[in-house]
């Protein structure tokens, strides 16, 4: 079965350096141990909308606890207030949404599911809702369709991702569907109409400076605006932001620059949440954020096979969501099982087969 559940420790248990991934589904059942006894979920609410933001390379431990502030205190390299990376986060989550992933006594954690932990293999399986067999950043493009695909084919529409990071464009779509891809610091995919405020922000974005990164990076400060801009004059059914600047600072090993991508990250989740209160669509518009990848306990880095960097967190608020916070998922999640979530949520056909995901129910109702 999909979703190997004996495999895996409950959060903090000794002995849970290891993690193998998702097992071979022999009989080829589609879904995850408990998904078969769950109730189908509602049908998909007319011209509903889905916004996914993913943030590379968060700890799981930085969202739902203050680790992080325990540890630049300790370290004394963090200034002033620490105790709040994500508060316009939390605060939508405890209003109108839930947290998966914090872990708890017998509750379900989230995972990559492929335990490559790192970013091509963790965005593939976000947005293919399949456990891939890629276990590098240099994998070819997807040959399977997308969730983004889907929504295209299916005639919803615009369906668009912009990222800060060039190589996503192979996870995000096929490149043959229609999805408006802004993936790093290539040239913008659609009609630039000169003089206008959104093309001053592609000519910024296009002159700046790749750093914490290399080569076509964008960095978040420019991805975001373009990603809010797009977003209010388009009202995409289903929209990707994908912000990277966490993981790079990571990579460089400064714990306040990470920090600080947390809160910048934050803050586009509250403007995003603040353009879909004012959008036409506000009362059927989702929003799901999650990671590609954990960190390894040394944070630095994160490692293939290793359980620390495996572990990530979905939150997800607004329409179809139940208010009820932090929660404790009666089993393991993955992140094959993002894609499948999506496909309830905008009404688009399941796709089975093994190694798939299934839809969380509880982001459901
Ligand atoms: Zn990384």
């Amino acid at each position: 079965m999909v979703g190997a559940t004996a495999l895996l420790p409950s959060c903090g248990e000794a002995g849970s350096a290891i993690y193998l991934g998702v097992q071979d589904d022999p009989e080829g059942t589609e879904g995850s141990t408990v998904a078969t006894e769950s109730t189908a979920p509602a049908p998909a609410l007319t011209d509903a909308h889905v916004v996914v933001v993913t943030i590379d390379g968060v700890r799981w431990q930085d969202v739902f606890a203050p680790a992080l502030r325990a540890e630049l205190e300790g370290a004394q390299r963090g200034p002033g207030d620490l105790g709040a990376l994500m508060p316009r986060t939390r605060a939508l989550v405890a209003a109108q949404g839930v947290a998966l992933g914090a872990g708890g006594d017998g509750c379900g954690i989230v995972q990559t599911a492929s335990a490559a932990n790192i970013s091509l293999p963790g965005y593939l399986e976000i947005f293919s809702g399949h456990a891939t067999t890629c276990t590098s950043n240099d994998c070819d493009r997807t040959t399977a369709p997308t969730v983004l695909d889907e929504a295209v084919r299916a005639g919803l529409g615009p369906v668009a991702s912009i990222s800060s990071w060039p190589q996503i464009d192979r996870a995000v779509s096929r490149g043959d569907s229609g999805v408006l891809v802004s993936a790093g610091r290539f040239e913008w995919p659609a009609e630039r109409p000169a003089g206008s405020a959104f093309a001053a922000l592609l000519d910024a974005a296009d002159a700046a400076d790749p750093f914490p990164s290399t080569g076509n990076y964008r960095p978040d400060r420019f991805t975001a605006p373009i990603a809010l801009q797009y977003f209010r004059e388009h009202s995409p059914a289903l929209f990707h932001v994908g912000l990277v600047d966490a993981d790079e600072w990571a990579h460089r090993d400064d714990l306040v620059a990470y920090a600080n991508a947390l809160r910048e990250a934050d803050a586009v989740i509250g403007q995003l949440a603040d353009a879909i209160a004012e959008s036409e669509a506000r009362d059927r518009t989702t929003v799901i954020v999650t990671t590609d990848h954990g960190r390894n306990d040394d944070f630095k880095d994160h490692t293939s096979l290793r359980y620390d960097s495996s572990r990530t967190f979905v939150l997800a608020f607004g329409a179809r969501v139940p208010a009820r916070g932090v929660i404790c998922p009666t089993r393991n999640h993955t992140l094959i099982d993002i894609a499948p979530t999506i496909r309830v949520i905008l009404g688009l056909p399941a796709v089975h087969g093994s190694r798939r995901g299934a839809p969380i129910d509880e982001i459901l109702r």
